[in-house]
């Protein structure tokens, strides 16, 4: 490329990070940057400056902005106003007085809720009534048939009670009414159990199912429950011959043993700067290489193919050389942690992350575990003690 030319610097990137790495690769290929006020000239110390302001000032706005739409979005909450989007069925979307919007029930579809409500109640399968509603040609917002699942989140959402929900949780009243007594339709979602679990397939059940090991043989260790309720994981020997069977433990010890040296670990600041060892040491140089040899890859194209200073054998040559090392550079690089890392936003004392654990489901805590830990080792336990001994759990850390 010749030059990079955008209207507004912030077209080019919001992000000071991403500023940074350009003014490296524009340094690196001499590419001047212009935008439609003029020429910013990166190759000077007070351009690069100029840059970085005007960097930081877009950044600050577009912060400025999604704060402005979340806090929107909150107030629309607590005013129990609908979300919009498409209809729900028993409701149309509509605009209050005030062109606020809600939702306004419709008396025939609101019958065919109050009858599936009373059928799931009285022992019917949502099976069942999805089959007689297709039978009784009653139709779905969308048109496509009824389903087992689209019944449960119609009967199960809580909308149907005239309840609003905001990120996830019910925050209160809503400003449409109820199709369902809000008695009903809390029994309906004690017998269905939670919806979002159902339909994700099954999630798993313990904290580290799927991540101990044996520390006799290797195997991974099974969860398992006895008569009396209490559960234990063990080294199962089942058919095959590789398990050696010899090791069982009683499963909540060991969950316990295994987050305190999380939360341990997570509190104090050498996982912290492993991690940031990870990202810095090893992203960096890999990203500057790859855009270098892609760059480097064009730049041989035009040399041959335009140019043609090089032979078509000289070519080949260092294609494959560049080629090569982009793929085996790719394969290795790590994108630096987004906002979908587990570990964004948790609290770096001891006390506030024990707090937070307990409040945290299953789901959560295992993404967080398995984001900074590979593996736990059960090791054998010294005959004769009968208090279980912390030392048997081994962490092995990914970092
Ligand atoms: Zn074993």
């Amino acid at each position: 490329m010749d030059a990079v030319l955008v209207v507004d610097q912030d077209r080019l990137t919001r992000h000071p990070r991403e500023l940074e790495e350009f003014i490296i690769v524009a340094d690196r290929l001499g590419v001047p940057l212009a935008n439609v006020a003029g020429e910013v000239d990166l190759g000077s110390s007070d351009g690069r400056f100029r840059a970085r302001i005007m960097g930081a000032v877009a950044r600050q706005e577009s912060e400025k902005k999604s704060e402005r739409l979340k806090r929107q979005r909150d107030q629309q909450a607590r005013m129990g106003l609908s979300t919009g989007g498409p209809r729900r069925f028993g409701y149309a979307q509509v605009r209050d007085a005030e062109g606020q919007a809600t939702m306004s029930v419709i008396e025939d579809e609101a019958i065919r809720v109050r009858e599936a409500a009373d059928r799931f109640l009285a022992g019917e399968s949502l099976r069942q009534i999805a089959s007689d509603f297709n039978d009784g040609g009653i139709s779905t917002v969308t048109g496509a048939p009824w389903k087992v699942t689209t019944l449960r989140t119609l009967l199960a959402g809580p909308h149907v009670a005239g309840l609003r929900v905001h990120r996830g949780e019910i925050i209160g009243e809503a400003s449409w009414d109820a199709i369902l007594e809000r008695s009903t339709w809390e029994k309906i979602r004690a017998v269905l159990g939670d919806p979002r679990r159902s339909q994700s397939g099954r999630p798993a059940q313990y904290l580290l199912t799927g991540m101990l090991v044996c520390g006799r043989c290797g195997a991974t260790l099974y969860s398992s429950r006895r008569k009396d309720g209490s559960r234990r994981y063990m080294c199962n020997r089942g058919a095959n011959e590789g398990p050696c069977g010899r090791i069982a433990v009683v499963a909540e010890p060991v969950e316990r043993t295994a987050a305190t040296q999380l939360l341990v670990a997570l509190a104090g600041p050498d996982l912290w700067a492993a991690l940031e060892g990870v990202d810095h040491i090893e992203s960096e140089p890999i990203a500057r290489q790859l855009i270098a040899d892609e760059a480097s890859l064009e730049e041989l194209a035009k040399d041959h193919y335009v140019e043609r200073v090089i032979s078509r054998r000289e070519f080949l040559a260092a294609r494959d050389l560049l080629e090569a090392r982009i793929s085996k550079n790719r394969a290795a690089f790590r994108p630096p942690p987004t906002n979908a890392d587990p570990l964004t936003g948790l609290p770096r004392s001891y006390e506030a992350l024990v707090s937070l654990w307990s409040d945290l489901d299953i789901e959560r805590q295992r993404m967080i575990l398995k984001s900074v830990v590979e593996e736990v080792v059960v090791h054998p336990g010294k005959p004769g003690r009968r208090l279980f001994d912390p030392d048997r759990v081994e962490m092995r850390w990914l970092v």
